[in-house]
């Protein structure tokens, strides 16, 4: 298991994830931004606003998924 904050993968907070992969962790951000936007939390909207974009343009975030597989893979264990 490894974590990535909220923050590592382009939110506003440190609530840490925790998954075997980097989809795992990119799930688990992808449900706290939608629940932060349901809970009216305008701190995450910039961030949701970026990830929804992200699911409509799957070529254009080719390089954000890259990168945030590359700072997964790079993580300590545990
Ligand atoms: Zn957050």
């Amino acid at each position: 298991m490894k974590t990535m904050t909220c923050s590592q993968l382009g939110g506003p907070c440190d609530l840490a994830h925790q998954g075997e992969t980097a989809d795992d962790v990119i799930n688990a951000q992808d449900r706290h931004l939608k629940e932060a936007e349901k809970a009216g939390d305008a701190t995450h909207q910039a961030a949701r606003d970026a990830m929804k974009s992200r699911w409509r343009h799957p070529k254009k975030a080719m390089g954000w998924y890259r990168d945030t597989k590359q700072a997964f893979a790079e993580l300590p264990e545990g």
